[in-house]
């Protein structure tokens, strides 16, 4: 073909298969925004009756009713903000940073933030750390710091006895970060389903929890966004092992511009 020729014209097949895709895409999104909407309207339900029920000054106090509509408002804040960070992720929109990270103090950080919620379940809350670990690891701090809090979040909530432990194995500049627990376990059918959006699994002692089915689904994009990757093993009744690994080099392996002289 000679650059002044005109492209060759679509055939029927073509176009047949850009609406099929296009007709796809639009479902999908579809089914997205029905499912949003539904997870938006319940929240939102329950504000509207306890704000009634103040109205009309019932029994209730002023601070319960209080208490209840933070928590739903809570809640419709966290959906809206799981979407955005879906879309930002999709669209390519969020940067990707390199900080220096204080890995140790992270995972320190993370553990302390959980560990009154796992004593108040009775359960052990334990940090395992390689001894190779360096001191400082290059990273992007807040997108890595969510990936474990989500992680160590679900471990918690779904398990009722025994504990959870967030342990960290380092080598050549890849760390192997598994959150592993002793709780309810995922069905061999649910490992790949419970990463989808809004997809909570078919176990009922799962949906005995409080969720919208996000949690997995953000953290495994982000876990993709950071290059590394987030997969699943457990044994129903007997727990679960998130393992994500990600190179996270350390500040010195990162090539920087050499400066005359200095060597
Ligand atoms: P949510 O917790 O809001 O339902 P997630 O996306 O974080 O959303 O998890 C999806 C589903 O995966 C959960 O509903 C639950 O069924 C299952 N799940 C996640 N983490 C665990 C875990 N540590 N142990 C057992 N099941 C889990």
């Amino acid at each position: 073909m000679t650059p002044d020729e005109p492209p060759p014209a679509p055939t029927i097949a073509d176009l047949q298969r850009a609406k099929a895709s296009a007709e796809a895409a639009n479902e999908a999104k579809t089914r997205y925004l029905v499912a949003v909407s539904h997870e938006i309207r319940s929240p939102l339900n329950v504000i509207y009756g306890y704000a009634q029920l103040l109205e009309r000054d019932d029994a209730m106090s002023g601070a319960e009713a209080g208490t209840i509509i933070r928590r739903s408002a809570e809640h419709v804040t966290n959906l809206v903000e799981g979407l955005l960070e879906i879309s930002r992720i999709e669209s390519g929109v969020m940067t990707i940073r390199s900080d220096i990270v204080d890995i140790r103090s992270l995972l320190d950080q993370v553990v302390d933030m959980f560990r009154a919620q796992a004593a108040a379940k009775g359960l052990d809350l334990t940090l395992v750390v390689a001894d190779r670990l360096p001191d400082q690891v290059k990273a992007d701090e807040k997108r890595l710091r969510q990936i474990l809090i989500n992680l160590v979040s679900n471990a918690i909530k779904y398990t009722q006895t025994g504990g959870v432990t967030l342990s960290v194995r380092y080598r050549s500049q890849v760390a192997d970060i598994a959150v592993s627990d002793t709780g309810i376990g995922i069905a061999p059918d649910d490992l790949e389903r419970v990463f989808a959006p809004f997809d909570r699994g078919s176990s009922a002692e799962a949906q005995l929890q409080p969720g919208i089915g996000l949690g997995l689904a953000i953290t495994r994009v982000l876990a993709n966004v950071l290059g590394g990757d987030l997969g699943v093993t457990s044994t129903p009744g007997v727990g679960s092992v998130f393992r994500f690994r990600v190179m996270l080099p350390t500040p010195a392996s990162v090539p920087r511009a050499v400066t005359p002289g200095a060597r």
